[in-house]
């Protein structure tokens, strides 16, 4: 590990101003999860780290005008025993309940999560099937964006050197919307995902409305399937549509191949997970419908 100079500020304007003051040679630390296994191997030190794990602004899951909001720093343990986010967005709580084990759970935060920006992310597609907004804090204030604009790329989001993730907001209008997570991996626990995928849909007169459907580990950033989507949306709620929206997500989709699966196998898994994803959200509507 490369020697570096570490801040630990009270506030987010501290933090703000300790990033303003030495970017773009500063880096921010939450749960180090993610961050202190690639100090490790870093070849040039990254000046100055931040930590922003004990910042008030980043904590905290509550009911707000625009939706439920979750700070950045919340952990995936803390998302998993929220009574919120089981009462209005509980496919968070299957996503979060398969991040790594107990110990990464109880460090690992969200933001740290989305910043991260691997492909394989498991908050990612759920959170995007919530059409999911994050809020950018920076020099010049906040700044929003969908969380579909927010990964740009492998491991790069549309955050600058002197701007950290502040929260994320589930809008008001998707709180309870029925939603599905499923992951896939080589083992149950601490796997990374083959794939992962979320769906999300509300059935307005029979009929499909608002259609997310969103995989995660077969593109270099997480994706909605948009095609998939158009399969179902304004039409009149079948199994058989499931199936055609299932087989259509695989052509959204550019899985690589390599030691731990075949594309082909991951195919196989988007379409399963894409299906099975839509069921669940189909069940909990229906079973709401039934009372
Ligand atoms: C053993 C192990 C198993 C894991 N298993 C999984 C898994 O199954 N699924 C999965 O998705 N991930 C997994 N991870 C990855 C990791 O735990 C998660 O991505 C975690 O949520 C990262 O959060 P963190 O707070 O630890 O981030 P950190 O490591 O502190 O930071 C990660 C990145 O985000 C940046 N960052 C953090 N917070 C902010 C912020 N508020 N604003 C701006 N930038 C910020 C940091 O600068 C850094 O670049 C695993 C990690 C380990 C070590």
């Amino acid at each position: 590990m490369k020697p570096f100079d570490f801040v630990q500020p009270a506030t987010t304007d501290a933090a703000i101003a300790a990033l303003a003051e030495h970017s773009p040679n500063v880096r921010i630390l939450a749960g180090g999860t993610d961050y202190v296994v690639e100090l490790k191997f870093v070849t040039e030190s990254p000046g100055v780290v931040v930590d922003v794990s004990r910042l008030e602004d980043l904590k905290g899951i509550e009911l707000t005008d625009a939706g439920l909001r979750i700070g950045a720093g919340v952990t995936h343990t803390e998302i998993m025993e929220h009574p919120l986010i089981a009462e209005h967005a509980p496919a968070m709580i299957d996503a979060a309940h398969t991040v790594g084990a107990v110990q990464t759970r109880n460090l690992g935060t969200l933001g740290g999560n989305l910043v991260t920006c691997v492909p394989s992310m498991d908050s990612g597609p759920t959170l995007m099937a919530l059409d999911a907004q994050v809020t950018i804090l920076g020099p010049n204030g906040t700044r929003s964006m969908d969380l579909v604009e927010f990964f740009v790329g492998v491991r790069k989001t549309a955050l600058q050197p002197d701007e950290l993730l502040l929260e994320i907001i589930i809008p008001k209008e998707n709180l309870g919307k029925p939603a599905g997570f499923i992951k896939f991996g080589l083992r149950k626990g601490q796997a990374l995902a083959l794939v992962n995928a979320a769906s999300s849909f509300t059935i307005e007169d029979g009929k499909f409305k608002d259609v997310r459907i969103s995989l995660g580990a077969v593109a270099p950033v997480v994706i909605r399937a948009t095609k998939a989507e158009a399969v179902l949306e304004g039409q009149a709620v079948s199994e058989e549509l499931i199936n055609e929206a299932a087989k259509v997500s695989v052509t959204e989709a550019n899985p690589i191949d390599d030691f731990r699966a075949s594309k082909e196998y991951r195919n196989d898994l988007i379409e399963v997970g894409t299906r099975r994803t839509l069921q669940a959200a189909l069940d909990i509507a229906n079973s709401r419908a039934n009372g």
